[in-house]
């Protein structure tokens, strides 16, 4: 099985994946309208906004918690060096 190098979620199926029927590298959070790969900022955004709906953590909570996650992800590795 595959995740998404941007957030890790677990591409299961057609549906999780950017662009339907197209294999990507990357989920449907992660893409922009046009298909393409959300930029490292983009996506830090829209994952801070995901865990502080799911997990009910501040702003900065938040923001340390997807840094943590991003830091281990393919797409990411090198906005850490
Ligand atoms: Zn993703």
């Amino acid at each position: 099985m595959k995740n998404c190098i941007s957030c890790n979620m677990p591409l299961n199926g057609e549906l999780d994946f950017a662009l339907r029927g197209e294999v990507k590298e990357y989920c449907i959070y992660c893409s922009r309208a046009d298909g393409s790969m959300k930029s490292f900022d983009e996506a830090k955004e829209s994952m801070i906004k995901y865990v502080i709906k799911t997990h009910d953590l501040t702003p900065k909570e938040a923001e340390k918690g997807v840094l943590i996650v991003m830091k281990k992800l393919p797409a990411w590795k090198n906005n850490f060096t």
